[in-house]
């Protein structure tokens, strides 16, 4: 899950759906991935200055690996990135600076909304009722040169502005520098904002989100868990960063695979003495998320006083006193594993499991043994909302053929063989695609996968271990056979490159080798045979026949 939400990872991943659906996904800034498409990026803006010479855009650039603000960037030019040295060693994702976010007292702020993936098959997704937000600590003014550098002013990040002499630390959840995001929606609310368009809108980014990145997660889940057997499933707890534009348009961010969990901050004392006290507004968050995740996740419901003994209990705040709740947290957190054994496959609304209506009586206060605990924080949405996003599920889809079709377990690569098998499967053998054209489909597949991604040693179409900052997900290989026309019409369009090759009873095929201007097949001992290039129109021809 790390390397899912790495930054390069995401910006793929939200790409692949953006270009499938534009409308759907314009709440991820463009984005470009250096040092690759260092080039793109500079093509593209120039294109949009050359149609539009007042626009005056400002980028962000962020490392791949970094976080908390680190390496961080602001440009107004693609001329001004710091290529030298850097980014080959580090690379990175540049993005379209939002200019124009909306201001609370003149400051900058972006939100942490903490989701609970509670399972991948079948897809459940909870949202947490409140969040964190994030104040800088510089009144904001809209990027200038003159201004680019004000980390301050800029980056909303908790652990830049901490330094800031600026920083307001508050007993309240409603001021300061980091404050509940129920207290903003509350100040808009105020004002007259329709706070319930806000909350959709945020609910809809972040199925949007998951949506574009549980393909992947699941090919690789699947290569290691043999298909329909119980197994160990996971669960994680995600932090959406999300930053709200002046029209309150939320836009993403970033994904946290692991956010910070911590409810308590250094103080400063004197110069340089400092002590960790309580942030109350961390724990009217996170423990919250805690306890609910740890009250979704429990697939057995017992012991559950057990999590929260009685003797914790404040009866006015239903919670432990904060320093009781610090040391209880503390220990909760240590046991806190992030993979639980549950059994794969339980039905989406399993009796097991409380839909939203026996929370909510829980909370307040039924015969379950739930009933002292505070209100439910966790809100499922997914697959509560199901219906109005599954028409965005194609690439799921085109996991499950894949997994489907990816023959021996453990593996992450669709090998010549599955692609038959799929092919047959999908009864587009039949007629006039022969088998040696589904062989040259393949490989002219792999070859165009491989030139996207790292160069491979060996043939095979694969999921991309997200791992390199280079390779894409899996499901794309799929994307191929329909973003280059691959229907089966097209596909029969192979055929007069094939047909010599049909005449012969179809190998298995071989490794291939890369030469300097095409894939090739090794001819088999002492026989001559074709290799295979590029003709002019893009398609797979085979030479010397
Ligand atoms: P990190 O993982 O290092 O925190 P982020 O992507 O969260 O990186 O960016 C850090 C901060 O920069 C964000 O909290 C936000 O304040 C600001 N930021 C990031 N991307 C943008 C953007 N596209 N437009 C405006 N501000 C941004």
């Amino acid at each position: 899950m790390t390397e899912m939400v790495r930054k390069i990872t995401l910006s793929r991943a939200v790409r692949i759906m953006q270009n499938l659906f534009p409308e759907e996904y314009n709440f991820y800034p463009r984005s470009w991935i250096l040092p690759d498409e260092f080039q793109l990026f500079v093509a593209q803006v120039r294109m949009v200055k050359d149609g539009d010479p007042s626009w005056k855009p400002t980028f962000i650039v962020k490392p791949d690996s970094g976080c908390q603000g680190d390496g961080i960037y602001l440009i107004k030019d693609p001329s001004d990135i710091r290529l030298a040295g850097t980014l080959q060693s580090r690379p990175a994702v540049v993005q379209e600076y939002i200019c124009k976010p909306l201001l609370i007292d003149k400051l900058k702020f972006d939100i942490r909304l903490y989701v609970l993936l509670k399972s991948l098959e079948p897809l459940e997704i909870y949202i947490a009722k409140d969040g964190l937000s994030r104040f800088c600590t510089e009144p904001y003014q809209e990027p200038h040169p003159r201004n680019l550098h004000h980390i301050f002013m800029h980056l909303t990040n908790y652990s830049l502005n901490i330094h800031s002499g600026n920083f307001v630390h508050s007993d309240s959840t409603s001021t300061g520098s980091k404050r509940t995001f129920s207290s903003i929606l509350c100040r808009l609310s105020s004002k007259g904002v329709d706070i319930k368009k806000v909350w959709s809108d945020i609910i809809s980014l972040v199925i949007k989100t998951v949506i574009a990145l549980t393909p992947e997660l699941r090919v690789f889940y699947q290569s290691d868990i043999p298909a329909g057997r119980p197994g160990p499933t996971c669960f994680q707890i995600l932090g959406f960063d999300i930053l709200l534009m002046k029209n309150l348009k939320p836009i993403l961010l970033e994904v946290n695979a692991n956010p910070s969990m911590r409810i308590e901050h250094e103080q400063e004392l004197s110069p340089g003495v400092f002590e960790n006290v309580p942030s109350l507004v961390d724990e009217e968050v996170k423990v919250a998320v805690i306890r609910d995740t740890l009250r979704l996740m429990d697939p057995f419901k017992k012991k559950r006083e057990n999590h929260f003994p009685d003797i914790y209990m404040d009866r006015k705040h239903r919670f432990p006193p904060v320093s009781d709740r610090m040391s209880s947290l503390k220990l909760q957190l240590s046991k806190l594993s992030i993979v639980r054994s549950q059994q794969l496959g339980k039905p989406l609304a399993s009796k097991e499991e409380p839909p939203d209506s026996d929370l909510a009586s829980a909370s307040a206060g039924g015969a379950s043994p739930e009933g002292h605990l505070p209100s439910i924080c966790l809100k499922q949405v997914f697959p509560k909302y199901a219906k109005q996003f599954n028409y965005l599920r194609l690439v799921d889809r085109m996991a499950n053929l894949f997994i489907r079709f990816l023959g021996i377990k453990g593996t992450m690569k669709l090998g010549p063989t599955g692609f038959r098998t799929f092919i047959r499967n999908c009864k587009l053998s039949s007629g006039s695609l022969s088998m040696a054209a589904v062989d040259i489909l393949y490989i002219d597949i792999t070859r165009r996968w491989n030139s996207m991604t790292v160069v491979h040693q060996d043939s095979g179409l694969r999921p991309g271990s997200s791992f390199g900052p280079r390779c894409t997900p899996s499901p794309v290989a799929w994307l191929f056979l329909r973003s280059h026309g691959w229907t089966t019409t097209r596909l029969a369009g192979l055929r007069g490159a094939a047909q010599p090759l049909s005449a012969r009873k179809p190998r298995k095929p071989r490794k291939l080798l890369w030469t300097r201007r095409c894939w090739k097949v090794p001819p088999y001992s002492g026989r001559k045979e074709p290799g295979y290039g590029l003709g002019n129109n893009g398609c797979l021809t085979a030479k010397g026949v």
